[in-house]
């Protein structure tokens, strides 16, 4: 964008006209001064649809909006990791925002899934950073290639739905980087996106949208970010506080009063003219590229076309979960029951602002009558609460009793999982967990598909043969799901967060919600897998889980160090089974090395491969420095630590095929400052510190203790300063740490 222009116009505007410009005009549109040609663009919710309201507007999706494609939640879409695909979906939505004159879409949304019982994660990527980092940025791309903006979101640590206007995320900050703001720093690193949404709670009691360390500290001056920082929609408290903090545009606007407060405080001296210029600045920048490049396009946009590619991209993420005796895919001959409401009123997108007014809804049931009109079916169960209806459930008992088969349509009614509030619990409604173990009682072939939001309970598991996870599978759900369970397409997802046993098994139970004021992140980087393994904590589905109706052998592994400050990691994957199919294979780092709290190992990179029956394929992946890397708080870096690594290639993150390790030696060490009160350990592994210990006198006494293995710990574990109860002086002491200065 030319800055010329830009000052010319910063230039001719009056200052409330440039009060006007850092807010919203109204819902989705920012200010147009019509003077000087300075027109509005429109920004539109959201991760998984065009919801542009026409006309009567709400954050919450409460009023219809234009028609436009449902495509897969986050949380299904994730289960593919595939970056082509977010890719293809992002794209998609571009088209779409360009099609329906929209310059901003508002997504997509990366924050991390701490708990199962966040009321959003449906509209999230994953427990790990590295996957929604990944993902997030392949769908930036995707819908930045179409000349449309997008808002990533919700920045950051919004890890939970309750109180979220004023909660305050406690975190220290080495968790904070590592496991909450590493995938927006991937974003802003890598994809530049156009803008970024600031989210409505506070990071150890600093408001994120008054943050200056988080919108301009560490966003802009430590990752460079370029683009643009808006509010979630009502997150500012106090417009110019946030002004100054690096919040550049205030959504939606509170009108006349917007501009007044920010003409009476550059007027009375508390904002500056030069702070608001600095947000007039993006504004103008924003609206200026995204205006001029979405009125020179064409645009070619099919709905039927979209919902065609939606289905796809929900069958590419499926995740079948169970499949004993190769149940699935169903047989012609198979004389199957359909069982469960959700068959005919699918779940297939979230609540809240993600909300779309859905194109085409298909749904399971009548694609499954498409194929074969007689196939019978009973709903089993109400939506309208957890009550059993016992003749509902009398008939689909009946009926299955009578069927080879039962595909029972099982999942979260939309009203207990939406944006806004959290959930109260993993389970599925009681009617729904009663009359699955009731029908698998009376019929050993029962299939589960489960439509929600984020992981469930399965009481029922060992009763039933199979399950395939569908998450909320967008309007293409009836389509695809058939499709998966008919083995015209051969699943291929796998879970992009872990499946818990028991809410008592995860790590925020207890203190996730628990405080109005306060959210305290007491797991630190224990997020997930992480903290499943390090605990040997069983769960019911591990990070990284899913089957396919064939198998892959994993082999070959080389692992080599190259210039000096990477990783090559080559390994082959073969398909054993007599299929075609498609893998996700997963590689973890396990650090042996940083003498610090770490998790067991850390997802580092992952790469789908397609392969035929009996074809190998093999993957060549580049570990940079940053996947051997642990932050730093005393030092504000990101550090390597010397030492061995191992490199784990898993199936998922509970079935690591290959494993090799590998010694890194890529920090120069500098040394250390001894004192009174450093350790043992530390001083004998240094040689350089060796000719100290000698002309203080200090080597014998070590090396009389060094004899026995016990003694030889113990004094690891003792302090310089300790040294005296072994016989040294204070003189000793002290001359050993002059010459170890030195
Ligand atoms: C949500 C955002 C959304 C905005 C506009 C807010 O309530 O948190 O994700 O983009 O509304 O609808």
């Amino acid at each position: 964008m030319d800055n010329q222009k830009i000052d010319l116009l910063i230039n001719q505007l009056t200052l409330k006209e440039k009060a006007g410009l850092v807010s919203g005009t109204d819902y989705w549109f920012t200010e147009p001064i019509k003077r000087l040609g300075i027109e509005s663009i429109m920004m539109t919710d959201g991760p998984t649809g065009l919801r542009k309201q026409a006309d009567s507007a709400d954050a919450l999706g409460l009023n219809n909006s234009v028609k436009a494609i449902s495509f897969p939640s986050s949380a299904l879409t994730a289960s593919s990791f595939d970056r082509s695909l977010l890719q293809k979906i992002g794209t998609q939505l571009g088209i779409a925002a360009k099609a329906n004159h929209v310059q901003v879409l508002l997504g997509p949304g990366i924050n991390i899934k701490r708990s199962p019982l966040g009321g959003r994660n449906f509209e999230y990527f994953s427990e790990d950073p590295l996957i929604a980092g990944e993902l997030g940025k392949a769908y930036v791309t995707g819908v930045q290639s179409q000349g449309v903006g997008v808002s990533v979101k919700h920045f950051a640590a919004n890890n939970r739905e309750n109180q979220r206007f004023t909660v305050s995320s406690n975190i220290d900050e080495r968790t904070l980087r590592e496991i909450y703001l590493a995938a927006f720093e991937n974003i802003v690193k890598n994809a530049q996106p156009a803008t970024i949404m600031c989210s409505y709670n506070a990071i150890n009691h600093h408001l994120n949208s008054q943050s200056q360390q988080l919108l301009t500290d560490v966003l802009r001056n430590e990752w460079g970010f370029q683009g643009l920082v808006m509010s979630d929609w009502g997150a500012v408290a106090d417009h110019v506080k946030a002004l100054q903090a690096g919040l550049d545009l205030e959504m939606p606007g509170k009108g006349e009063a917007s501009t007044d407060e920010i003409v009476e405080a550059v007027n009375d001296g508390t904002l500056s003219e030069a702070q608001l210029d600095i947000a007039v600045r993006r504004i103008l920048h924003l609206i200026l590229s995204f205006q001029v490049q979405s009125d020179n396009q064409k645009v070619h946009y099919d709905l039927a076309e979209q919902h065609h590619f939606a289905r796809q991209a929900a069958e590419e993420s499926m995740v079948l979960l169970k499949n004993q005796d190769q149940i699935l895919p169903l047989q012609q001959s198979d004389s199957v029951a359909i069982v469960g409401a959700l068959a005919e009123h699918p779940r297939y997108q979230g609540g809240g602002s993600s909300h779309v007014n859905a194109f085409k809804i298909t749904t399971p049931l009548e694609i499954a009558r498409a194929d074969d009109s007689n196939v019978p079916y009973a709903p089993g169960y109400t939506l309208k609460g957890a009550n059993v209806d016992e003749s509902l459930a009398a008939d689909a008992v009946n009926l299955a009793k009578r069927a080879d088969k039962v595909i029972f349509f099982a999942g979260v009614p939309e009203q207990d999982e939406s944006e806004g509030f959290d959930k109260q619990g993993l389970e599925l409604p009681e009617n729904q967990n009663a009359l699955i173990k009731q029908i698998a009682s009376v019929n050993s072939n029962v299939v589960v598909v489960l439509q929600n939001g984020s992981a469930v309970t399965m009481p029922w598991i060992s009763q039933v043969k199979a399950v395939l996870e569908t998450y909320l599978a967008g309007e293409a759900v009836g389509e695809a799901t058939w499709n998966v369970l008919k083995g015209v397409v051969n699943p291929s997802g796998k879970l992009a967060e872990t499946f818990p046993l028991r809410l008592e098994d995860t790590p925020t139970y207890g203190t996730f919600d628990a405080s109005l004021e306060e959210e305290n992140y007491r797991e630190g980087i224990f997020v997930g897998y992480r903290y499943y393994d390090a605990k040997k904590q069983p769960v019911l589905f591990p990070f990284g889980y899913g089957l396919s109706y064939t198998t892959f052998d994993y082999h070959d592994l080389i692992v080599n160090e190259i210039d000096g400050h990477k990783v090559e990691v080559k390994f082959k994957v073969t398909n054993s089974g007599k299929r075609a199919g498609k893998e996700i294979a997963q590689i973890y780092v396990a650090n042996h090395v940083s003498r610090i709290e770490k998790p067991a190992k850390e997802l580092r990179e992952f790469k789908k491969v397609v392969l035929e029956p009996g074809e190998t394929e093999q993957v060549a992946v580049t570990l940079p420095r940053r996947a051997f890397s642990w932050y730093n708080p005393d030092t504000n870096a990101w550090q390597v630590d010397n030492g061995s690594y191992d490199i784990e290639i898993g199936q998922s993150s509970a079935e690591i095929r290959l494993q090799q390790a590998i010694q890194l030696t890529w920090t120069k060490f500098k040394g250390i400052q001894v004192t009174e009160n450093t350790y043992f350990a530390d001083i004998i592994v240094q040689p350089k510190l060796s000719s100290a210990l000698q002309a203080s006198g200090l080597d014998k006494l070590l090396a009389k203790l060094q004899e026995s293995p016990e003694n030889a710990q113990l004094l690891e574990n003792m302090p310089l300063r300790s040294a005296v109860m072994l016989g040294a002086n204070n003189e000793q002491i002290a001359k050993f740490i002059r010459l170890a200065n030195q």
